[in-house]
């Protein structure tokens, strides 16, 4: 028996008074006064944006266990100052911890970071702390809190250290997770998630984080971006670059979720990329909501794709359920302590 655990998925169905309440912190920071009281939200709403959304369809796809995060494209840590980001990152993290509280067998929590260009990562560390306190399990990073200018330090360099010392210590992962893009030529989902996906790989094959800090994971989402449809490129260029073979370098703290939303693709990482890499993910309900005019399936609706997949029952156990419990250590503790 499997349990199948989605590594990816987001709160984007939160309820409008939330989404509300942040165009006007947005609205307060630019009039320069202060933002209006948070809203009270009742359980009864947050129960109608789940069940009738990300609920009804993890029991109609068959999955478990959904690792849930706030909206990424919502994090917009470009917008405001570190204060703007700190409240609401507080708030998003608050409503996550809301949810897991009303579904604790099928959701389990993600944070945000209150990250803000020029800020260091105080504030963040503080809020993953607040975060794995309530039961979080790991967090989302964003390498380019600037929303796609791409002018950030490289998730190698020591600006970064502290909140890795704190995530090694917590002993919780990050998924690289960029947000919205305020540069109109990038689409957010179809250009700046896939480009950042890319960059951050490549860094650190240019870098030696690793050896820093052996016990750090990241997830790198969306199927790891171009990286396994390339994985020569990036074998050949770690060559070129006298660094070790990517699965001593990178690969033994990387991983890549399954958000690929055709057969093919899935088909093309699970040959290319070893199974103990690879972590079920659907990152719904999110950037791809339709359906496949050439399946007339849903295109987020992965486990279809994994199901499909020709490999035996021990890969897809790992892909399913066991890479997911070693990456989250905190996730696995949660489930074993309830005879999961
Ligand atoms: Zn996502």
């Amino acid at each position: 028996m499997t349990l199948v655990i989605d590594c990816h998925g987001h709160y984007t169905t939160a309820p409008e008074a939330h989404n509300q309440w942040r165009e006007a912190q947005k609205a307060a920071f630019k009039a320069g006064v202060a933002p209006p009281p948070y809203p009270e939200i009742s359980d009864e709403e947050i129960r109608h944006t789940i069940d009738a959304n990300q609920l009804r369809l993890i029991r109609e796809r068959g999955a478990d266990i959904t690792i849930f995060s706030p909206r990424a494209s919502a994090m917009a840590h470009h917008v405001g100052d570190e204060a703007v980001s700190i409240e609401w990152a507080r708030r998003c993290n608050d409503l996550i911890a809301r949810v897991v509280g009303l579904y604790p067998d099928v959701f389990t929590g993600v944070c945000m970071l209150p990250q803000s260009p020029g800020a260091d990562l105080k504030g963040s560390i503080a809020e993953l702390e607040r975060c794995v306190g309530m039961g979080f399990v790991g967090c989302n990073l964003n390498p380019d809190p600037g929303g796609g200018h791409f002018d950030h330090p490289a998730l190698t360099d020591r600006y970064w250290y502290p909140l890795y010392e704190k995530m090694v210590e917590l002993d919780v992962p990050a998924m690289i997770h960029v947000s919205g893009s305020c540069n109109p030529a990038m689409h957010a989902t179809g250009a700046f998630y896939i480009a950042a996906d890319t960059v951050a790989f490549m860094q650190l094959i240019e870098g030696d984080l690793f050896a820093d800090f052996p016990t750090l994971r990241f997830i790198i989402p969306h199927g790891g971006g171009a990286v396994p449809y390339h994985w020569g490129r990036y074998r050949g260029l770690a060559d070129m670059l006298k660094k070790p073979a990517l699965d001593g370098h990178v690969m033994k703290n990387v991983f890549f979720d399954t958000c690929v939303y055709h057969q093919p693709g899935i088909d093309l990482l699970a040959e290319v990329i070893d199974t103990g890499n690879i972590l079920f993910g659907s990152e719904m309900v999110g950037a791809v909501r339709g359906i496949d005019p050439q399946t007339g399936q849903y295109f987020d609706d992965t486990k279809r794709y994994i199901d499909a997949l020709a490999m035996d029952a021990d890969r897809k156990h790992a892909i399913f359920e066991g890479n997911a419990r070693r990456v989250f250590p905190r996730l696995d503790a949660q489930l074993k302590a309830r005879g999961r």
